[in-house]
């Protein structure tokens, strides 16, 4: 951060001043400007993206069926691809959940929310605009053409993504190929309107592998290749062999690669993670408003985004009691998810992580989908370990996390 840049800088005029200046146009704002607007369409909020389009390059999936009440109707315009049911393989085990399953894709979410912000008569977007610094009511930013200007605003939340997540100190990481393929034959009916959530039947030396396989339409799917791993580093080029291996092995005939998105997500079990108490809101990923465990950050993000809205003019404001119990529930959600995965990474061997997963896939469906939303009660926290736990866990390992973890 370049606070001395903000000593040429133009100032708004007066009258100027913004209820919301977001800064970051990923996952976690977009939600939040889709959630306000929804909520208060002549806001006065301003988002700044330092890309030339919002949202990067990603495919963001969630179990669409478990959003916040009242979300749907902001989320719903997102979500470009949904299925009614999503199948699990591990060895020994096939499952199929009837939860409807989403996608939000980049491209989508960039067309969607532009609009948006279009339509809104208050709303502003900068895209490849550079905050360059962020304070509690004020947003030095830089346009491409090296303008600097400080943005004026009451609230200003800040989702630089997990570049900027500092917080995290020890982590495993979770690894991202996928390839959006043209398939010169259809897939049949039951292939076209079915998510494959997990195949972790493949081999599984990095770690727990598995590949999931999402059909956009019959002849266009995104297959993507995930492994958990010790290290963050990331060798795309044979990793991307491996999804055509697959998608060849599976019987799907790739007439052409039309588009490929990778990444690296921390899966952190130790952080010095502080919720903001005041502006600016450190929000998304860099904030702790994401899953730790299953780096399934839409619920989560949706949550924050509910709460901003429904607050933003309240007379309690933000960051009152109603913030106050979210973020309880929050870090109560977030110190398990560490717990689990401590667990994975430490306390079981790379090749047979794939069997804590199966055994989870084990339990009923509604604990299921409460695990993805991150949103279990302490009755489904127990049912973890209630159950023998799968070959693989080193047992003595798991016994010092554990009073070590409730101590934290
Ligand atoms: C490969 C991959 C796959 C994933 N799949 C899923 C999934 O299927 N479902 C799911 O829920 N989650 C998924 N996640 C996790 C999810 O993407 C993140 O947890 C989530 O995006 C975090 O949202 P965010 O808004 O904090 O960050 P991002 O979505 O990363 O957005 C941050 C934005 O800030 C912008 N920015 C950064 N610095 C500046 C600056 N100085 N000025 C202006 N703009 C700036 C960036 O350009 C970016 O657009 C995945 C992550 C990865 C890496």
């Amino acid at each position: 951060m370049d606070n001395s840049a903000d000593t040429a800088l133009s100032g708004s005029r007066p009258g100027d001043t913004q209820d919301l200046v977001l800064v970051g146009g990923g996952l976690q704002n977009g939600l939040i400007a889709m959630a306000v607007l929804d909520r208060h369409p002549d806001a006065r909020l301003t988002l700044v993206e330092r890309g030339a389009t919002l949202g990067g390059n990603h495919t963001w999936s969630l179990h669409s069926g478990y959003l916040p009440e009242g979300a749907d109707r902001w989320v719903r315009p997102l979500i470009a691809h949904e299925w009614p049911r999503y199948q699990v393989m591990f060895p020994g085990l096939s499952r199929t959940l009837d939860h409807p399953y989403a996608t939000i894709p980049s491209d989508h979410f960039h067309a969607v929310l532009s609009d948006r912000l279009a339509a809104a008569p208050n709303a502003t977007l900068h895209l490849e605009t550079e905050a360059t610094a962020v304070h509690a009511e004020s947003v030095t930013v830089r346009s491409a053409g090296g303008d600097l200007r400080a943005i004026d605003t009451q609230l200003v939340v800040d989702a630089r993504g997990p570049a900027h997540g500092e917080h995290v100190q020890q982590a495993g990481y979770q690894k991202f190929v996928g390839l959006e393929v043209e398939l010169e034959k259809p897939l049949d009916a039951r292939a076209a309107t079915t998510a494959d959530l997990i195949d972790a039947t493949v081999s599984q030396e990095f770690g727990y592998r598995f590949v999931y396989t999402l059909p956009l339409t019959p002849t266009r799917v995104l297959v993507e290749d995930t492994y958990f791993d010790d290290e963050p580093t990331l060798d795309i080029a044979p990793v991307r062999e491996r999804v055509l291996a697959y998608a060849k092995r599976r019987g799907l005939t790739v007439a052409k690669v039309v588009r490929e998105e990778h990444g690296v997500l921390p899966m952190p079990w130790r952080s010095n993670l502080t919720y903001s108490t005041r502006s600016p809101l450190i929000a998304g990923f860099a904030g702790g408003w994401f899953h730790p465990a299953t780096g399934y950050s839409v619920p989560v993000a949706a949550r924050l985004a509910d709460h901003l809205a429904t607050h933003l003019k309240s007379s309690e404001g933000v960051f009152g009691p109603a913030y106050r119990a979210l973020v309880a529930d929050q870090e109560r959600q977030v110190h398990f998810g560490h717990l689990l995965n401590e667990l994975l990474f430490t306390a079981s061997k790379p090749k047979e992580r794939w069997r804590i997963f199966a055994h989870f896939y084990g339990l009923p469906d509604p604990l299921i989908l409460r695990f993805y939303g991150l949103a279990m009660t302490r009755a489904d926290r127990l049912r973890f370990f209630m159950r023998r736990p799968p070959p693989g866990v080193k047992y003595r390992k798991a016994m010092t996390i554990l009073p070590a973890w409730l101590a934290r």
